[in-house]
């Protein structure tokens, strides 16, 4: 690992401009493919969270009176700005992500799409009304905006997860603070110079750095009206119990452990690439990444062999490095854990078929890689049958028929993404039906719902009620008022 001279110290963003934090607690940033040192993440000491929601609450009471045709031109010109930056932000997101640069380039693209959804706030946002509820009696819903709201997010999108939250809290007239992942800062500090040229009054957008501290200050205060989470089940859970104890609204977006079926009468070429693709793309750290692939029937043996000759071919790399198709995995523990259940699922009878522990990586740096690993005969209800790996791992189970297959899916604790390969319209029906997953894909790798749809997890995969994106963020993001309302006659005889 070397450490680059001059390693830039991150600074907060609120009240309008970069705060340098005063904290005595620096973690740093490492490139994942590298090891280098590239940044230093300040945890952020709960005075300076106290900061930047005093800056969030102080800008509210001018921005929910900003008509939402205003609101939303600093989104017009963000998108733009986001457009043009493209390149630049997607090369930040694979130095300290680790993914390839075209995936760090489809990440930004649905963050886009996302900020072009909210710039439709104007009518998402209307409320209904019925006159003559009761003679001469009429009755309005409104929706106004909660006040300061937060984000936590995750290490795995750095540039997306942020924004299945900011476009949709500030369009509706909310006020907003991000605490994004520790170990991938960089990403956002470049996002918020962006959107410090975009018109936003000070105050409105808020970026803290930190870890479980700053979360912890954040969704105690009582100035935080709610608080969107994505990340692992565990912190998910308390993350959702502690807002709940604080009389707060939340959304917390949890953990994986993803199956495809594979049926017999399934296009087994096209099917094998996009089942390889989503289980080893971003290094399988996507919450929608296919971990447990369930064949069905004679498609065992076709399955197994194709997927094994892709998962042994993909070039692993620094994806910066043209040609690379997959890149390392976050950190260095992260890739000893995902070693060890490897070794766990071998002990407890799997045979690996492709192993890509150990992996020799033709390359300079001191990187986290683990190469696409292929586990074969897991059996159910085995440990690691039932852990999210988060890693390039996919684990082959077999069922005699689409039964079994449903069952097995239905033992599991997550419920993020369930997909099915078939040219079976009925199956095909019947899965969809029957799924017990909130993202069903049909011919599907990565069922990713569009930003004017819900990201629809269920189970331990997600705590609340409304999701994230769409008309669930303008759900989620405003309280509903009913007005009642009489006039006597006699008044406006008057005029
Ligand atoms: P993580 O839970 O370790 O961290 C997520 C965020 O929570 C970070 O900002 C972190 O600083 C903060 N945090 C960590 N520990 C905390 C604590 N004890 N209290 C309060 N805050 C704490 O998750 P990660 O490793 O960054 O991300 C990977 C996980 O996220 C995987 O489990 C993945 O499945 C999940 N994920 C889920 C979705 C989804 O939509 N369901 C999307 C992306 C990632």
């Amino acid at each position: 690992m070397t450490v680059a001279t001059a390693v830039p110290k991150l600074a907060n963003y609120f009240n309008g401009g970069w705060q340098e934090s005063q904290t005595a607690d620096w973690l740093d940033v490492l490139n994942p493919a590298t090891g280098d040192v590239i940044a230093r993440t300040p945890s952020s000491e709960p005075a300076e969270v106290d900061a930047a929601i005093a800056a969030a609450a102080a800008a509210f009471p001018d921005w929910r009176r900003t008509p939402a045709e205003d609101r939303i031109q600093p989104l017009f010109k963000l998108k733009q700005l986001l457009e043009e930056q493209l390149e630049n932000i997607s090369r930040i997101i694979t130095q300290e992500n680790g993914k390839t640069l075209a995936e760090a380039k489809a990440e930004m693209r649905r963050a886009i799409e996302n900020v072009e959804v909210a710039c439709g706030i104007p009518m998402m946002m209307q409320g209904y009304n019925l006159e003559d509820v009761a003679r001469g009696i009429d009755e309005t819903m409104i929706r106004q905006p909660l006040g300061v709201v937060a984000a936590v997010t995750p290490f795995n999108f750095p540039g997306m997860i942020p924004f299945w939250f900011l476009p949709y809290a500030i369009a509706c007239g909310n006020t907003f603070i991000l605490k994004p992942s520790e170990r991938v800062p960089l990403t956002m500090n470049f996002a918020f110079d962006l959107l410090a040229q975009t018109g936003l009054p000070k105050g409105v957008v808020n970026l803290v750095h930190g870890g479980k501290a700053a979360v912890e200050a954040t969704i105690d205060h009582p100035a935080v009206r709610a608080i969107s989470f994505v990340g692992s089940t565990p912190v998910a859970r308390s993350v959702y119990s502690r807002a709940g104890a604080n009389g707060k609204r939340a959304q917390c977006q949890g953990g994986a452990k993803n199956h495809v079926v594979v049926l017999p009468d399934a296009e087994m070429e096209s099917a094998t690439q996009i089942i390889s693709d989503s289980a080893f793309g971003c290094a399988g750290q996507r919450c929608l990444a296919v971990s447990v692939a369930v064949t069905v029937g004679k498609a065992q043996q076709e399955f197994r062999d194709a997927v094994a000759e892709v998962a042994s071919s993909l070039r692993v790399g620094d994806g910066l490095e043209p040609g690379v198709q997959m890149g390392p995995v976050i950190t260095s523990q992260s890739r000893k854990r995902v070693e060890s259940l490897i070794g766990t699922a071998e002990k407890q009878g799997a045979k690996i078929l492709v192993d890509g522990r150990n992996a020799k990586v033709s390359f300079r740096g001191d990187g986290y890689f683990v190469k696409p690993t292929i586990v074969d005969g897991l059996p159910a209800g085995s440990e690691v049958a039932d852990t999210e790996i988060f890693g390039p791992v996919l684990s082959l189970i077999h069922a005699k028929d689409l039964d079994e297959a449903l069952q097995f899916l239905g033992r599991s604790a997550y419920g993020n993404q369930a997909s099915l390969f078939t040219s079976s319209g009925a199956a095909a029906r019947r899965f969809r039906y029957e799924a017990p997953a909130g993202n069903v894909g049909i011919n599907i790798g990565v069922a990713a719902p569009m930003a004017y749809f819900p990201f629809s997890g269920w189970k331990d995969s997600f705590f609340g009620v409304m999701h994230a994106q769409g008309r669930d963020a303008v759900e989620f993001y405003t309280e509903k008022k009913v007005v009642v309302e009489r006039w006597a006659k006699e008044h406006s005889r008057k005029f």
